[in-house]
């Protein structure tokens, strides 16, 4: 709900995708995957969460029933006609985080052109996932006047189309990135400093992820930390990245008001649904979660950092 009393909704664009994955933990083929997936689900607790995507006609009605399953809105979805899904082939490393793409058959994504279904263009919140920045600013362009907008993105559109990227960030509420890629980006070395670099384009806030030492928003008058949750077995790091991108986007939907307490929390959010999402292999560790298993994950997350 917004502060106008608005039900609120989250409106997501980003892959959908099979994954194929190879992990110390074992493997998977074809597995349902995709960073508007991930971030879709994730935001599923804590918002209503709809997408904008494409797949193929190898995408079927049990993958459409894991989103239906979680109440999203997949009427964004275009389904192309003898078309075949994007599907993604990585392999991790024994350290559970370097990966190797293996391959990338980018099929009906190629073609991508993201038209939003009519109810879409009055989204009170946006997640732009990590796509090409040409796209991200498409999507926005049909959204009229929303609330808060978000964005992901990755070293490819930092190096091939930096141009493209200024021109989004400059149009979006809040950035997640990597502090390797952050680094990039501004040529910064310290987080503080590439965090101020990356304000200076055009976001209000920024959340710079650290992996396992957890992530940082920077704002330009205050920051705030939320560590990652230490988990004993991790099985499968896909998506960990979209997970927490969701639900912190969700978390912010969900809010009647978005201060420092409401990003506090949906940080908090976020680390919680990375650290179920990477317990099991595709988006198997995020579904047929309770209230209480997320409300238990947070409270351990603020328990780590109280002072008693
Ligand atoms: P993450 O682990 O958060 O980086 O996200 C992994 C997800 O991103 C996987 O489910 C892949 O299907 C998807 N993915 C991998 N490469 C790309 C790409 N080039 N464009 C869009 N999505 C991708």
């Amino acid at each position: 709900m917004t502060a106008s009393g608005q039900q609120s909704n989250l409106l997501i664009v980003g892959s959908v995708a099979f994954d194929s994955i190879e992990a110390p933990s074992g493997s998977v083929e074809r597995a349902l995957g995709g960073s508007a997936v991930f971030a879709s689900i994730a935001a599923s607790y804590f918002t209503r969460a709809r997408v904008v995507a494409v797949v193929g006609e190898d995408f079927g009605g049990e993958q459409f029933a894991v989103l239906d399953g979680r109440g999203v809105d997949a009427s964004g979805i275009r389904v192309v006609p003898g078309g075949r899904t994007f599907h993604w082939r990585g392999r991790y490393h024994d350290n559970m985080q370097d990966r190797d793409t293996l391959a990338t058959e980018l099929n009906v994504f190629e073609g991508f052109d993201p038209v939003l279904p009519d109810a879409f263009g009055r989204s009170t919140d946006v997640f732009l996932g990590n796509i090409d920045p040409k796209l991200q600013a498409k999507v926005l362009d049909q959204v009229t006047g929303p609330r808060f907008v978000g964005m992901d993105t990755m070293n490819l559109w930092i190096t091939e189309t930096p141009a493209d990227l200024r021109e989004v960030l400059a149009r979006v509420d809040l950035l997640f990135i990597n502090d390797e890629e952050s680094r990039q980006l501004t040529g910064e070395r310290q987080v503080a400093n590439a965090a101020s670099a990356i304000i200076a384009m055009g976001p209000r806030y920024v959340v710079i992820k650290r992996g396992e030492y957890g992530a940082i928003l920077f704002s330009g008058d205050f920051c705030l930390f939320v560590p990652a949750m230490p988990l004993r077995r991790v099985v499968d790091p896909t998506g960990a990245g979209d997970s927490f991108a969701g639900g912190f986007m969700g978390f912010v939907s969900g809010a009647a008001q978005i201060d420092r307490a409401t990003l506090a929390r949906a940080l908090r959010a976020g680390a919680a649904m990375a650290s179920f999402a990477v317990e099991r292999f595709s988006v198997g560790g995020l579904e047929g979660l309770g209230r209480s298993d997320i409300d238990r994950r947070v409270a351990e997350l603020d328990s780590m950092c109280a002072a008693r």
